[in-house]
């Protein structure tokens, strides 16, 4: 059996897991006024110690989040990484971990409500993704994704997910695995949880950051690794039909990893098997997360 979360940290205090409270009617609730990440820490096989990937750029996205929220006295992001380190360090896993880290308004008001602001660092066991070797079924939403304009993609809200909900839903109604959703353009955009590429004659292409993408750490880390192997990649608008005649497809993100697409909207990608190049990339992620590579030692925060 997994491990199991003991406690979480609530605005610095080790609260039982189960005991938490927040008001239901606080701003965080009635308005989905919240930022989060979703971060995760990997158990090195060889040393059997935990590291965090990547969190200082989860805590500069979430800082920039805060601002655009415009949250009153917003917690500082040495307070955040000391609160991350504590939830992993005393929930004592003996497996890979994923932690929310959320910030919150949890007074109560109307809209122009700006505090008093919380948080919280949670940690929890997470699977990693049954369709991780073999690939992920996906198809094309009738869901549009949100735009800069109304609800930023760039910004990671709660609320954000009321959006992805209806995609997920959708996609699982319709018998896919996962759904890609298109912009306000027609252009693909993302999955609701993940960021996506796709190769095209040995090129590593994903939308650019004017696709109304979360901007994800993971595609970062992937255009960093593939650079690295020698791969051309690309930022760029890309098309519906590009998903139908690219050899590879595969998402990637904190939570999904990096996964295979082996059909989008039921016709095969490629050979309808997991792509050569995606597979190399998987590898590298994996290294570099678990740190069984030296590489980008910069990339872990060790958990003492
Ligand atoms: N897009 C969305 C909508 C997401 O929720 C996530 C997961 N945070 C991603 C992309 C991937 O982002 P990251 O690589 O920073 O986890």
């Amino acid at each position: 059996m997994a491990w199991q979360a003991k406690i979480l940290v609530h605005n610095g205090r080790s609260v039982p897991f189960h005991e938490a409270r927040l008001h239901p009617l606080s701003v965080a609730t009635a308005y989905g006024a919240g930022v989060f990440e979703g971060i995760r820490a990997y158990r090195n096989p060889q040393t059997g110690r935990f590291s965090v990937f990547r969190l200082e750029e989860h805590l500069a996205r979430l800082v920039q989040g805060m601002k655009v929220m415009r949250f009153d006295d917003p917690p500082s992001a040495d307070a955040l990484r000391e609160g991350v380190l504590r939830a992993v360090r005393e929930n004592e896993p003996d497996d890979d971990v994923y932690i929310r880290l959320q910030v919150q308004i949890e007074g109560l008001g109307g809209q122009e409500t700006t505090g008093p602001v919380g948080w919280v660092a949670a940690a929890v066991p997470r699977q990693r993704s049954a369709r991780f070797a073999t690939g992920l079924s996906v198809g094309v939403s009738s869901w549009i994704r949100i735009a800069d304009n109304s609800v930023p993609p760039r910004v990671k809200a709660t609320a954000n997910y009321h959006a992805s909900r209806l995609v997920t839903l959708q996609a699982k109604a319709d018998g896919y695995d996962m759904a890609v959703i298109l912009n306000h353009l027609g252009k693909v955009s993302e999955a609701p949880g993940a960021c996506l590429f796709i190769v095209r004659d040995g090129r590593v292409i994903t939308p650019s950051r004017h696709s109304d993408i979360l901007e994800s750490v993971t595609r970062e880390t992937v255009l960093t690794l593939a650079g690295e192997a020698g791969l051309p990649v690309e930022e760029a608008m890309i098309d519906r039909t590009e998903l139908y005649v690219a050899d590879e497809v595969f998402i990637c993100g904190t939570g999904q990893e990096l996964q295979p697409v082996i059909a989008v909207d039921r016709l095969p990608v490629g050979n309808g098997k997991p792509g050569a190049i995606t597979l190399r990339l998987q590898s590298a992620y994996e290294s570099v997360v678990r740190g069984t590579t030296n590489a980008h030692a910069e990339w872990r925060t060790p958990v003492m």
